[in-house]
């Protein structure tokens, strides 16, 4: 006899979506779960997308998170290629595109984050497995591509598509590269890795238009064959402020990725928590976050012991350098450099705020990302000058 228990639903299948049915199988869930995906495919990862799958060296299956078998064994109904219209709080349901209703016992909100748009028409965005189809199509060695946007993804698409010989120009129109994410000594080291690559950069470049072909930017133009842009990501919040929900740059959540009403919760990049390595509330977007909330989010439903929160952690791939970032670099007031960002391409950037360790840029550094990540999880005070001092290894930073 069919259950009459209304089903577990969960809105957007991506990363986030995908852990948490994972998380609730392990968690002892034993209701139906409803995932609701507006893409065609199986949760995917992104971040191949502007990396190894992009670069046409990684095949489309090894982008799932799960194979289909796994959903159905874990018992959970995959709907994709189905949109989320409204949540009918008062009435417990949620209305899909094609006019039917979904009764949920508890709700999940997963629904990601999406390019920020610019007025440029006939511009390409990257974020979903067509965008990444639409614009390989166009990458061919001769062809010219501008990014614009000197973000990590713009950034890796910059260091995938040089490599097949498309002359490539990015405009960002901040001061420097990655902004938003990186100290300015990274900045430049990456302005220095792409021009040793032979990708144009111009900083300071703020575009006007887009007319055809042709970018306005400053005083000048460029005629690209194909331009993306890489402008940062908003957050998919419209469901929750519809449905009345808590909305502050991202879907506001507690401790537990709880939304203000008890039988909703919001996990992933679409959602905005309070994280006490800063002291506020902020929106991350990112794998580990969106793998994280999905954890803390299941154990909530369940009844069960939150897991421990872990420093958020974050890394781009571009040409042969991993970039591996732990904590949150905001408000640091010393950055201490380990070898040299102005040749090679192996080092760290360590950020103290009041001789404490909060955050490292850790370029081709694995064993400096590894331990900062734990030190910086207790809080731990570092010498500065042990820091920069290759001589003294991460392993012994305690001492
Ligand atoms: C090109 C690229 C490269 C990246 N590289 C990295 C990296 O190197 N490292 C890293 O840590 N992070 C990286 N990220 C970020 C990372 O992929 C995201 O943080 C992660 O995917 C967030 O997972 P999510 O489940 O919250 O959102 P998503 O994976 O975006 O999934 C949300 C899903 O919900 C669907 N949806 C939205 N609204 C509805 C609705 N109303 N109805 C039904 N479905 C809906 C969306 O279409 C989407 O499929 C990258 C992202 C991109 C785009």
């Amino acid at each position: 006899m069919a259950s009459m228990i209304s089903p577990l639903v969960i809105i957007g299948a991506g990363q986030a979506a995908s852990q948490l049915v994972a998380s609730l199988a392990q968690d002892g869930f034993a209701g139906e779960v409803c995932l609701v995906g507006d893409e065609p495919h199986l949760p995917y990862q992104r971040p191949p997308l502007s990396k190894k799958f992009l670069a046409g060296e990684l095949a489309l299956d090894r982008l799932y998170v799960k194979p289909a078998a796994f959903y159905e064994k874990a018992g959970s109904r995959l709907m994709l290629g189905q949109r989320a219209e409204r949540i009918d709080r008062a009435g417990r349901a949620v209305l899909l595109a094609d006019g039917s209703r979904l009764p949920y016992s508890t709700l999940v909100l997963a629904t990601g984050s999406r390019p920020r748009e610019l007025p440029l028409p006939g511009a390409f965005y990257l974020r979903n497995i067509a965008d990444v189809d639409a614009i390989r199509a166009r990458l061919a060695p001769g062809k010219s591509l501008v990014v614009i946007g000197g973000g990590y993804i713009g950034l890796e698409l910059a260091a995938v598509a040089v490599k097949l010989g498309v002359g490539v120009t990015v405009l960002e129109q901040a001061p420097r590269l990655m902004a938003r994410g990186v100290g300015p000594i990274v900045s430049q080291f990456y302005a220095r890795l792409h021009g040793e690559e032979g990708v144009v950069i111009h900083t300071g470049a703020a575009v006007r238009g887009l007319e055809g072909k042709r970018v306005n930017y400053g005083h000048a133009q460029y005629d690209a064959d194909i331009v993306v842009v890489g402008a940062g990501a908003v957050p998919n919040v419209e469901l929750a402020r519809a449905a009345g929900l808590a909305v502050e740059d991202g879907i506001v959540v507690d401790a537990q990725c709880r939304t203000g009403d008890a039988s909703i919760y919001a996990i992933g990049d679409c959602t905005s928590q309070h994280h006490d390595l800063v002291g506020r509330r902020l929106r991350l977007e990112s794998v580990h976050n969106a793998l994280e909330q999905a954890r803390i989010a299941a154990a909530a439903i369940c009844g069960r012991k939150p897991p421990a929160i872990q420093v958020p952690w974050f890394w781009t791939d571009q040409y042969d350098v991993k970039m591996q970032m732990a904590g949150l670099s905001a408000g640091h007031d010393q950055a201490v450099v380990r070898g040299n960002p102005d040749t090679g391409r192996s080092f760290a950037v360590f950020y103290l705020r009041e001789g404490t360790l909060i955050a490292v840029d850790a370029v081709n550094r694995a064993p400096e990302f590894m331990m900062s990540k734990q030190l910086i999880a207790e809080r731990a005070r570092i010498d500065p000058a042990r820091l920069g001092d290759e001589s003294v290894a991460m392993k012994d930073m305690r001492n």
